[in-house]
């Protein structure tokens, strides 16, 4: 299969995002349960094929668009029970991510971002840092550990979670000083970017999330989108070009235009954008719709693939790429069209 085909069948996948297992197929590894991501809640599996990761939450639901099939050890996707994909290996994860040990401190937020998928059910609250060290260098000795990653929710409020992100660094790079370590924090004054470079985060990802100005303001009313790209800015500094991502959700209405118009803006400045389909559920679907005023658009295979092309060209022209990167989701690559990964 070409990397145009597979890049397209990979785009069908992400916009149905479920596939239906049927009972009698043992899988090799254990199914992830994510508390955050766009899978977060939800039971899910990683599929590979052609090179590409793709996450997909599980459904019960025996008439489920997508679903699995095992003839002979071999593993094939059906769409609407002919073959789709044949031939699809099952990934583990590590933690959340293949390869990569990305923990979620806390599944709380005190913030209220509309799209906001994280699970929010608590489950995390009987770990502190020194239990998420313990669960990291434990993930270590596993053959296929390669990175680590640390997000969160902010809870109870940012300086403890950037304490917490700061313990676990410090800890982990004197342990294993050669293994990369991404974060996604929220960062509410600059100085807090240096405290976690120094501590020994290797790459940072800093979310503006809605690439349109105007509905920036209205589905994350508790950030302002020019202190985000300020706080960019700095984290190019101090990290570098191509240490930099920030994650751009596109799907609430917004033209093309102004999705391309925001990967150069964070492109001019040493970002690389991780571009993400919005994903509808139950947790977002009723107060989306209620701030935007209208029903959520329908994502076309066509508008992924038409976006990540535009990505990848305009990477090209600020020399940048998605391959510096050794962690999260721009190595991941489960949930998204990864420009020179998958197009
Ligand atoms: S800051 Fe916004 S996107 Fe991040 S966890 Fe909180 S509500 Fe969700
Ligand atoms: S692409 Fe990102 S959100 Fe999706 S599974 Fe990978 S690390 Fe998680």
């Amino acid at each position: 299969m070409n990397k145009i085909d597979s890049a397209r069948k990979k785009a069908e996948l992400i916009i149905n995002n479920k596939i239906y297992i049927p009972k009698d197929i043992k899988l090799s590894y254990p199914m992830d349960r994510s508390t955050a991501g766009p899978t977060s809640g939800s039971l899910s599996i990683t599929l590979t094929f052609a090179n590409k990761n793709v996450k997909l939450a599980i459904s019960q639901d025996q008439n489920e668009c997508f679903s699995l099939q095992k003839e002979n050890d071999k593993f094939h996707i059906l769409k609407d029970k002919k073959i789709f994909l044949e031939n699809v290996e099952i990934t583990p994860i590590l933690f959340h991510a293949p390869r990569q040990a990305f923990i979620n401190l806390d599944d709380r937020c005190i913030y209220s971002c509309a799209f906001c998928n994280l699970s929010k059910q608590g489950f995390l609250q009987e770990y502190d840092a020194e239990k998420f060290v313990k669960l990291i260098l434990k993930a270590s000795n596993r053959s296929d550990f390669q990175a680590v990653a640390l997000t969160s929710g902010v809870y109870p409020d940012n300086t403890e979670i950037i304490k917490k992100m700061c313990y676990i660094l410090k800890n982990v790079k004197e342990k294993l000083p050669n293994i990369p370590i991404g974060v996604e924090p929220c960062i509410s004054n600059k100085k807090e970017i240096l405290v976690l470079k120094k501590a020994g985060a290797d790459e940072i990802k800093i979310n503006l999330q809605i690439p349109d100005r105007d509905l920036f303001g209205k589905i994350c009313p508790d950030f302002c989108y020019d202190d985000v790209l300020n706080i960019l800015k700095e984290a190019v500094r101090l990290f570098g070009k191509g240490k930099v991502t920030s994650n751009i959700i596109y799907g609430l209405g917004e033209s093309d235009r102004s999705v391309i118009k925001t990967i150069e803006k964070l492109a001019e400045i040493g970002v690389v954008p991780t571009l993400r389909k919005v994903r509808i559920n139950e947790l977002n679907k009723k107060k989306l719709e209620e701030i935007i005023s209208y029903k959520s658009p329908n994502i076309s295979v066509d508008r992924i693939l038409r976006i990540a092309h535009g990505h990848k060209k305009m990477l090209e022209k600020y020399c940048l790429t998605t391959k510096t990167f050794e962690t999260m989701c721009l190595k991941c690559g489960c949930c998204d069209i990864v420009p020179f990964w998958d197009v």
